[in-house]
């Protein structure tokens, strides 16, 4: 999508190749939403979250399964992190929740650095856990975009009713995709389903 517009009959999308034109649009477009509904001035910032697959030992390996190791998450002195067992993909996945560095999305440098590893993940396997080589089997690059509350931004858009939105999912957004799509669904439907005053637009002093 490059580009959208709302009238009061209608909404059209443009991607570049075509034009749709709809009655009503639903945009969520997660990071880019900084950029796709940057007229609201919603307070997001993207994040830079890199992921990393880590080598269990040889005599560990069997305990990395996930019928021995639980999915964790783990608060210590130095931030939030979580990990989850070997599943499908060679190595344990490991993530750092909490910080992270804020970018935008269209310029974030996506390749996992070796200070990435050295000062934030492996740091943090070394105090907490033991029986990994060390060696790094898979990287990924994600992104979080994170509200002030870090609480979703679910509002119809204030200008154009047709349009509803939803970001802001703050790193937790996933696990909650089906109610959040009969939510949408609901917003979409009617112009009277009320917004749900946690998610509202309205809780952030927008500047104009
Ligand atoms: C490493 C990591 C771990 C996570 N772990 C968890 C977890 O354990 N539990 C949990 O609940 N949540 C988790 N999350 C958060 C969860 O993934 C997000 O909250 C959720 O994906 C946000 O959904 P979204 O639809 O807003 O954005 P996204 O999932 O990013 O989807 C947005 C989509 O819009 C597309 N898009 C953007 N701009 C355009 C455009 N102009 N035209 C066309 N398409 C466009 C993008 O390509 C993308 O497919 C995690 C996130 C990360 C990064």
């Amino acid at each position: 999508v490059v580009s959208w517009s709302a009238t009061d009959t209608g909404v059209r999308v443009d991607t570049g190749d075509d034009t749709y034109l709809a009655e009503r649009l639903i945009l969520t477009a997660g990071a880019w939403s900084v950029h796709l509904l940057a007229e609201l001035g919603i307070p997001l910032e993207v994040r830079r979250k890199p992921v990393l697959w880590f080598e269990a030992d040889e005599t560990h390996r069997a305990l990395a399964s996930p019928d021995r190791m639980p999915v964790f998450i783990v608060d210590d002195e130095h931030g939030e992190f979580y990990g989850i067992p070997q599943h499908e993909v060679p190595g344990v996945k490991i993530g750092m929740h909490s910080g992270g560095e804020a970018v935008d999305p269209e310029t974030v440098n996506r390749a996992v650095t070796g200070d990435d590893y050295e000062q934030t993940i492996w740091p943090f396997i070394q105090r907490n856990l033991h029986g990994f080589t060390g060696k790094v089997l898979d990287t990924s690059m994600c992104l979080y975009t994170v509200s002030p509350d870090e609480d979703f931004v679910i509002d119809r858009h204030p200008e154009h009713n047709r349009v509803v939105f939803a970001t802001g999912f703050s790193g937790h957004g996933f696990k909650f995709t089906p109610v959040i799509g009969e939510y949408l669904a609901s917003l979409t439907g009617s112009d009277d389903a009320p917004v749900r005053p946690d998610f509202a637009l309205s809780r952030f002093a927008l500047v104009p």
